[in-house]
């Protein structure tokens, strides 16, 4: 087996085929960045489109832009692009709202669908907005239907032919840990369910086939791997046999077969356009089309690669080097559930993590003890994971972390 030196890690990035996209990113110097899968790097792009989204399109086109540029079909266009990382077709995918907005309206369309079923099923733990907006959603239907929350292991089995719409999140937040989707999709199936994956994990970061495993729905995020910026504009998707008989509770005028006939009654568009309430953010979709436009240009299955490779390294260091330190590992060996970040448990580790904060190596925490570390490889070089343990290691020798200042929480963690 290979020496684990930093000479080791500086070879890999010699011959890494992603190794070129690091240039179209505009990382502070001195920066490592393993928080990708929180809020992805600014895209050297995205600068000059902000200006001329801004300046020209929006100060001097003024109204005519909805025109000119096009900003009306803005949320379908990037939606197209988007379909083709998650395995979907054009028209099924819209860039729309944010995550939060976007899994109500598809799990309150999917409870219609699917009515007379008296389950939403997830799993305790899942991101919260997503439990939380599915408790919204059982708060309104008035005991028509009510959220079951079932543990990873058991969810195969909690799949009943009483459960309307199974919603789950492919690559947990937390823990990193991945689901089968084709598996879990096809149970749902067999059960007569419907499915709603999020793919705030996923989409950038893993391979995702939703036409391929039958997928029913899907939600994801803009900031994360797509690199969209704070705040990016979210994404959801319908597969295409469903869109005809989608009803959605926020049946804004952007929904509406024809907007600007201005009419005083409803009637949904035809396409996936009938998913869409009001007008999105086109300063938001225009910065997030130039991060899909980068991530579309890379080949996923080598950003899967080097993902999955960084991952194993970085687990074989914190064993080597950290042993004596207290750190837990939470996210699996095993390749098969494994998304894109390792993360790991300490019980001082909002502390940890500050410290490294302050030298620039940026990862995150999730209470009560989760330290995340994300790995994005069209950025991120694997020198970045030996210098990141080897911090660690200093600031764990020297009780480093063991400051007042590394102990004040933050808003944000
Ligand atoms: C990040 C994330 C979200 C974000 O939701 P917003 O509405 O954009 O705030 C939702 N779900 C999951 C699983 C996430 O990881």
């Amino acid at each position: 087996m290979e020496t684990l030196d930093r000479s080791y890690f500086e070879s890999l990035d010699q011959v890494d085929p992603l190794a070129e996209f690091r240039e179209q990113f505009d990382l502070p110097a001195g920066h490592i960045y393993l928080n990708g899968n929180s809020l992805g790097v600014l895209p050297k792009a995205a600068k000059e489109k902000a200006r001329e989204v801004v300046e020209e399109q929006w100060g001097q086109g003024l109204i005519r832009s909805w025109n000119t540029y096009d900003w009306i079909h803005i949320p379908r266009r990037v939606g197209d692009k988007i379909a083709g990382l998650i395995g979907a077709e054009p028209g099924e995918v819209i860039v729309a709202d944010s995550t939060s907005v976007n899994l109500f309206k598809l799990a309150a369309a999917a409870v219609k669908l699917n009515a007379g079923r008296s389950k939403i099923l997830s799993e305790p733990g899942n991101f919260p907005t997503d439990l939380y907006i599915l408790q919204g959603l059982e708060s309104f239907m008035d005991g028509k239907v009510r959220l079951v929350t079932e543990s990873r292991d058991c969810i195969m089995d909690a799949i009943d032919e009483e459960t309307a719409v199974v919603v789950l999140t492919h690559v947990h937040y937390k823990s990193g840990a991945m689901f089968d989707m084709a598996a879990i999709t096809a149970r749902a199936h067999e059960k007569g369910a419907l499915i709603i994956w999020d793919l705030s994990h996923s989409t950038g970061a893993v391979p995702v086939a939703l036409n391929q495993v039958g997928a029913d729905f899907a939600v994801g995020c803009g900031y994360k791997y797509l690199n969209g910026g704070p705040g990016a504009p979210g994404f959801l998707f319908a597969a295409k046999r469903h869109l005809a008989h989608l009803e959605q509770p926020l049946s804004g005028w952007f929904g509406h077969a024809n907007p600007f006939a201005m009419r005083d009654d409803y009637e949904p568009a035809q396409g996936i356009e009938r998913t869409l309430c009001g007008t999105t953010s086109v300063v938001g979709a225009s910065l997030l089309e130039v991060g899909i436009d980068i991530m579309a240009a890379a080949d996923m299955n080598l950003i899967r690669e080097k993902s999955l490779r960084m991952g194993q390294l970085f687990m074989e260091l914190i064993e080597l080097r950290c042993g004596q330190f207290g750190f837990g590992i939470v996210s699996s060996k095993d390749p098969a559930v494994r998304g894109s970040q390792v993360s790991l448990t300490h019980e001082q580790g909002f502390a940890i993590m500050q410290a490294l904060i302050a030298r620039n190596i940026i990862g995150d925490f999730r209470a009560p003890n989760i330290l995340r570390f994300g790995f994005t490889p069209l950025y991120v070089r694997y020198v970045d994971l030996w210098d990141c343990v080897d911090a660690l290691v200093d600031i764990m020798t020297h009780d480093l972390w063991n400051k007042a200042e590394f102990k004040k929480l933050t808003a944000v963690t």
